[in-house]
């Protein structure tokens, strides 16, 4: 192995100290005065810290403080860790639980809105406190950590609802979690008959990556079909250690999938997107969603047109690969759940026929089958034979 280089900010650290996320938790930057000591602040970040302390925690993980390009107050990763000033104003409909989550929330843990899967929300703390954080009403820690009780009302929960399939494990970042804790949660959902699958949703990958070691690695694939969902938003962020633990998961036989924020002068541009994609995929984590902005509370700063997320997939459609197009996903105001928006490809519809324009502005028809009766002659016997195997 080549010579341990610290980094720069950190230069007594030895490598043994630097890969061990306690370490990395314990070291996190929590105050303005701690993070003045590593990163000459603008007057807005200045500001920003002291005014939304009582609003919403920072915590930066050193590794991703590592990541700051200390000379540019537009750095993506900086804008993703250190507050703003724009934080402390509400804007005119912007909402203390965007998605309405706590209207479809049951028991504590658990927030359910469609019919075959919910969410499960394990605790409220996380390596790094996204500017852009959605649950900032809980992640902001005036929410207690979930108790013993409140994990087992949940899975009871899920028991007690056979037709939830799909079990979307997030917080909070599930794995803070020691190792098992997190694999009591998820023995305890997984012995549930009708739970299907499980998914994880964490940003560890991206802001403490030394945490995913082969153990966890290890610990998730037993409990397959499991799915990691991380959250990428700039290419800057896969670095060679966040390649390393995508990798260490997928090579274990955990695949992983990532969902991006698109933000307003972080990433709000098709280069960027387009590029961001293409590393992921580089370390085999499929891009899954591009997320509209939430109207959580002082966030507006960093909202795009929703015009802007459509140009930004009508510029990946068809110029590049298939698997590098994200679903752009607006989760709606006030909890009526995600919906999908694409480029208008059709020009014109025919009774016969329907017009199309393509991905370089050339139409072209696509003529209707004569037949139209859909449905499908072999699907009772299948139903049936489905029925009594299972
Ligand atoms: C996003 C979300 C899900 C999962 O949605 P998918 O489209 O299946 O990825 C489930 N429950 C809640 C409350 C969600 O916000």
């Amino acid at each position: 192995m080549s010579e341990w280089v610290p980094p720069a900010l950190f230069p007594d650290v030895s490598f043994a100290e630097w890969n061990d996320w306690r370490w990395q938790m314990r070291h996190a930057v929590r105050s303005l005065a701690q993070l003045e000591r590593f990163v000459p602040l603008t007057e807005d970040e200045r500001k920003g810290c002291l005014e939304t302390a009582g609003i919403f925690r920072m915590g930066i993980s050193p590794y991703y403080l590592s990541l700051i390009d200390r000379d540019h107050p537009f750095c993506p990763v900086r804008m993703q860790a250190i507050p703003s000033r724009h934080e402390a104003t509400v804007h005119p409909g912007e909402l203390r639980d965007p998605l309405g989550e706590d209207l479809h929330r049951p028991v504590e843990a658990i927030v359910h809105k469609y019919p075959d899967r919910v969410l499960f929300l394990a605790l409220d703390s996380c390596s790094v406190y996204c500017r852009h954080c959605t649950r900032r009403r809980i992640t902001r820690g005036g929410e207690a950590e979930l108790t013993r009780d409140a994990i087992r009302e949940g899975v009871e929960y899920i028991r007690a609802h056979p037709k939830v399939r799909d079990v979307l494990l997030s917080g909070g970042d599930p794995f803070l979690l020691v190792d098992a804790k997190l694999e009591e949660i998820l023995s305890a959902i997984r012995a549930i008959p009708h739970v299907e699958m499980i998914r994880i949703g964490t940003r560890i990958p991206v802001c403490l990556p030394m945490r995913v070691d082969d153990a966890l690695a290890r610990m998730l694939r037993r409990f397959a079909p499991l799915f990691v969902i991380t959250h990428f938003n700039h290419p800057k962020e896969i670095t060679p250690e966040a390649r390393a633990a995508c990798e260490r998961l997928v090579d274990h036989g955990v695949p992983v999938e990532n969902q991006a924020v698109l933000m307003r002068r972080i990433n709000s541009d098709a280069r960027i997107i387009r590029e961001l994609s293409h590393e992921c995929l580089k370390m085999r984590v499929r891009p899954y969603y591009l997320h509209q902005m939430d109207v959580a509370e002082g966030t507006e700063h960093l909202r795009t047109p929703i015009a802007k997320g459509v140009e930004i997939l009508r510029a990946l459609r068809g110029h590049t690969s298939g698997l590098a197009v994200p679903h752009l996903a607006v989760d709606l105001p006030g909890g009526g759940g995600k919906v999908t928006l694409q480029p208008d490809y059709v020009a014109e519809r025919r009774e016969r026929e329907t017009i199309f324009r393509n991905f370089r502005g050339e139409t072209y028809a696509y003529p209707e089958p004569v037949e139209t009766d859909c449905s499908c002659p072999y699907d009772e016997v299948w139903t049936a034979r489905r029925g009594a195997r299972s």
